[in-house]
């Protein structure tokens, strides 16, 4: 659309029919249209074409005067961004401020649902604002909507172990409360391990870290291969890996943990040719489901270490072997 302001008279006038509908228009063209119309007074002999119809039925020049000293207030109030005005002579200015106003109001609405964060708002005022504004609001949606990728991303970076891929200790303790809910406990028990490769010290002096790196990979692999989608595996220190393992009585977490140590026994790693082989100590703790109010977070820590002592009696016995907490 050409900016009102800059067009001849003639065309301004041609294409005003009421004018209410000129209000719409900018303080610009307004002003331009008072300036013809001084025009037209003060030349009679360009005589008077198409007027809008508010002004056919002026009848002299005082009202001409008045009308135009109106539109000169008006133009004034919206030079001044003022969205009040009430013309003396008649009430139709306000009409063409309310629309703006009530737009406005709209505007503001939108503006605070979208900085709320509802980015499906697009706003139909105002030309080329509009369309601004909606391609913001375009903007603002795309990048928010990257920004909460980015965030599950490095979140869910900040919870995995590059070397395994499986969770970490950070992890942990945000993750595993949920297995001791009543809903995730419906048989009533799960069953807490901890896992520990046997002599991994030796195991790296002898083959070297790279190979020690591959042994811990594969050792994650096959835990995490054998459990259940509902089980979690963390690697929750150096070769050192806490399983949970919810709706899971001790006697079958025994015999799933009994399998794990079977596998492992088993498994046969290659690296630069050669097939190496480990070993590995569980040690085992029921875990009851936690009512509301309880302190989660002591109780997980109470049963880890019971689980620990229980890992630490079975490297004491011999090691690739198992024991659980009874008490
Ligand atoms: P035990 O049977 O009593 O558990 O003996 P261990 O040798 O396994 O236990 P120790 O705690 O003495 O040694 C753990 C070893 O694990 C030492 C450390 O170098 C190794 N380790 C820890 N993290 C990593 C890792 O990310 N990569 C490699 N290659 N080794 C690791
Ligand atoms: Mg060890
Ligand atoms: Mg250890």
């Amino acid at each position: 659309m050409k900016n009102p302001a800059t067009r001849p008279a003639d065309e301004i006038e041609a294409s005003v029919p009421t004018l209410s509908a000129l209000f719409a228009y900018d303080s610009g063209c307004v002003e331009q249209l008072v300036m013809h119309f001084f025009s037209i007074i003060c030349l009679p002999t360009y005589g008077i074409r198409a007027l809008p119809e508010e002004f056919a039925a002026i009848k002299n020049a005082q009202e001409m005067h008045n009308m135009l000293w109106c539109l000169r207030e008006f133009t004034a109030a919206l030079s001044k961004g003022e969205l009040e005005f009430t013309c003396r002579e008649r009430g139709f200015t306000v009409g063409a401020l309310k629309t703006f106003q009530s737009n406005l109001r709209h505007l503001t609405w939108q503006t605070q649902r979208i900085a709320a964060g509802e980015y499906q708002h697009r706003v139909s005022f105002l030309g080329d604002f509009s369309v601004a504004f909606n391609q913001m609001t375009e903007q603002l949606a795309g990048r928010f909507k990257t920004l909460l990728r980015e965030t599950e991303e490095y979140k869910d970076a900040s919870y995995k172990d590059a070397l395994t891929g499986c969770y970490n200790r950070n992890a942990f303790s945000k993750l595993a409360k949920k297995f001791l809910s009543q809903e995730a406990n419906t048989c009533g028990s799960g069953t807490l391990t901890i896992c520990d490769i046997d002599h991994f010290k030796k195991f790296n002096d002898t083959y070297g870290h790279l190979c020690g790196d591959a042994a811990l990979r594969a050792f994650a692999d096959k835990l995490t291969s054998m459990l259940r989608p509902t089980d979690i595996c963390f690697r929750y220190g150096g070769e050192e890996f806490v399983l949970v393992m919810p709706n899971t009585p001790l006697k079958l977490g025994l015999t799933v943990t009994e399998r794990l140590r079977a596998a492992v026994d088993a498994m046969r790693i290659e690296f630069e040719g050669h097939e190496l082989r480990i070993t590995a100590s569980f040690g085992l703790a029921e875990t009851t489901p936690c009512e509301t109010g309880d302190d989660v977070e002591a109780y997980l820590t109470l049963r880890l270490q019971k689980a620990d002592e229980s890992l630490y009696k079975a490297k004491a016995a011999g090691r690739n072997c198992i024991i659980a907490d009874t008490e």
